[in-house]
């Protein structure tokens, strides 16, 4: 049996990156993001290539410093002037904005509808070199190690309106497609990331050795694996079954909500363990684990926070939508 060294050596250095911090690729920074079906298809065409392969990035202005589960709280606005939109706001936590070549952005468009909660909200594809868009700071986060996430000042910025996203008005539905799509991709990060875990988890109990047997064989050291690999499956076999629905086009809502707090929280709990299970070196990061539980912690609160889900799926189920 290897020595307990051995495995940290044969993981350890900087030629192994072992997480992966950063959800790559996401609806809302790269690629080609679902919401970018609501351009026109002159303007997508335009675009298109040097977003698919990677040329260009984007970023994702719905939330502000007001408005963040609560969307309607937002009071950045766009006014009609002849054949162009003026936006004028701030958004904050926009991830990419400092580096972002476009923006998806999110304004008021009809302020009185927005607060009866009936539409008011439009989305607009803007070039981020337009004059007036800027990005004045960037706001670090926990296990965002260099900070990609900005607040972006929007000061008269002109967007002609053939760079609007989807119908005036509609915006919100518009952003539930990034949204959505941004929720199952997180998610499937999760899962990838705990699997991760799990096997250093695994790796580990077979060598380190205490009381003279290896750790794995002490059940406490068992329960922690078996309770992780139930939710490693739980979280797999949720959005493998989720992603079968969207592809079917099957209205999942409270299912997409599932999915997003079942595979942050999970992740939490199968990182909790692995690093239980490596003792002290769970706590440095020579592993990465370190930096992995607090990727999972930040993931309960971007693209909707685990009591916000919790509101979806209960709504959905209330109102008889929610097929399990
Ligand atoms: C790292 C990071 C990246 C992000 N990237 C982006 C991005 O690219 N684009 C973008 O637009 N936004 C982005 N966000 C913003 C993110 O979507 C919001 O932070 C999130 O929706 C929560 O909003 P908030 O921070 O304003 O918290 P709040 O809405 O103020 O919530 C505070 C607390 O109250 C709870 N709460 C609120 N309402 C209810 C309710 N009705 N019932 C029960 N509990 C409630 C919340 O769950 C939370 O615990 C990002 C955030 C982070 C941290």
């Amino acid at each position: 049996m290897a020595h307990v060294q051995e495995v940290l050596n044969h993981r350890v250095g900087p030629a192994q990156p072992l997480v992966q911090t950063v959800v790559l690729p996401s609806p809302f920074t790269n690629g080609l993001s679902p919401v970018l079906r609501h351009l026109n298809p002159e303007v997508l065409d335009r675009h298109r290539d040097g977003i698919a392969s990677g040329d260009k990035t984007l970023c994702f202005g719905l939330s502000e410093p007001d408005a963040g589960s609560d969307v309607f709280g937002m009071k950045t606005r766009a006014v009609r002037d002849g054949d162009e939109w003026v936006l004028t706001g701030t958004k904050q936590w926009i991830t990419n904005s400092p580096y972002a070549d476009y923006a998806m952005v999110f304004a008021l468009t009809d302020p009185e509808a927005a607060a009866r909660h009936k539409g008011g909200v439009t989305g607009f594809f803007v070039d981020t070199r337009t004059p007036g868009f800027t990005v004045p700071r960037v706001i670090n986060t926990m296990g965002h190690l260099g900070g990609d996430t900005g607040v972006v000042v929007l000061d008269g910025v002109r967007v002609r309106d053939e760079y609007r996203l989807g119908e005036v008005g509609r915006g919100l539905a518009v952003a539930m497609d990034g949204v959505n799509a941004g929720r199952m991709g997180m998610a499937a990060s999760c899962l990838g990331l705990a699997r991760w875990a799990l096997d250093q988890a695994v790796e580990y109990a077979k060598v380190r050795k205490t009381f003279g047997v290896p750790i794995a064989d002490h059940q406490a050291i068992q329960l922690m694996l078996a309770d992780s690999a139930m939710d490693v499956y739980a979280a797999k076999a949720m959005i493998q079954n989720c992603a079968w629905r969207l592809d079917s086009g099957q209205a999942s809502t409270a299912q997409v909500s599932m999915v997003k707090a079942f595979s942050t929280e999970m992740l939490g709990r199968v990182m909790d363990c692995s690093i239980q299970i490596h003792g002290g070196m769970g706590l440095t990061n020579e592993l990465r684990l370190e930096e992995g539980y607090r990727f999972a912690r930040v993931m309960r609160i971007p693209d909707g926070t685990g009591e916000i889900q919790r509101r979806t799926i209960a709504r959905q189920l209330l109102a008889g939508h929610a097929d399990l």
